[in-house]
């Protein structure tokens, strides 16, 4: 079975990452938790070259550095984890990309979408689980948190609003495998509502 956590800077979603690890390894499972971008040592490289301050990728770039983590990281972390029954658990996968690329960079969504499916050769999660926070709040959060070094927090209001409708939409689109909820809930909430969903994935 396979897990996303996707939403805007400060949603908490590596906080929910960790209760549901906590979890579901308390209830047994193999837990396999990783995250986009950097989860390997290839990613890591490639995510100092998207992420550190210096100069910015063109747009193209970017778009391809992103896909080119997610082709290491399907090929060596995600695909062995699942082929062997393990629950993967992963912060940020394609949606990202199909929101911060395609709706934030502006490049067209079809193409980062048939990018992305090229990249991980069409693997798709069982469910996703979108927080969804007002950019805002978000971004506001990780500021207080003293974090703010990725160079993606100095974008536009605008661009953040851009990536927040992405996400919504994508989910409104395929709400058998969305769970969207509001980031602003308590955690404890969050997670008990992710929990429940999930439940019913894991039985079938
Ligand atoms: O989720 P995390 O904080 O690790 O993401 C690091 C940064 O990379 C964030 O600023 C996020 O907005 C950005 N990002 C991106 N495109 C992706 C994935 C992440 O711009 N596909």
């Amino acid at each position: 079975v396979f897990v996303v956590f996707e939403g805007g800077e400060g949603a908490g979603k590596s906080t929910q990452v960790s209760k549901l690890a906590a979890a579901l390894e308390a209830d047994g499972h193999d837990v396999v938790v990783t995250r986009e971008p950097g989860a390997t040592d290839v990613g890591a490289r490639i995510r100092r070259l998207v992420l550190d301050k210096g100069d910015a990728p063109a747009p193209r770039a970017e778009a391809l550095l992103y896909a080119a983590d997610r082709a290491h990281h399907v090929a060596t972390v995600v695909r062995p984890a699942l082929a062997r029954g393990a629950v993967v658990v992963s912060d940020r996968y394609v949606d990202s990309s199909l929101a911060y690329q395609g709706a934030g960079r502006t490049l067209p969504v079809a193409e980062i979408s048939w990018l992305s499916s090229w990249a991980t050769g069409g693997l798709k999660p069982d469910l996703v689980v979108l927080l969804d926070v007002d950019p805002g709040v978000g971004l506001s959060r990780v500021d207080s948190r003293g974090q703010g070094q990725d160079r993606l927090e100095s974008e536009s209001r605008a661009f953040h609003e851009r990536v927040r409708y992405a996400f919504l939409d994508l989910a409104a689109a395929d709400p058998k495998r969305y769970l969207v909820l509001d980031a602003g809930r308590p955690a404890d909430e969050i997670s008990a509502a992710v929990a429940s969903r999930l439940a019913g994935l894991l039985a079938t």
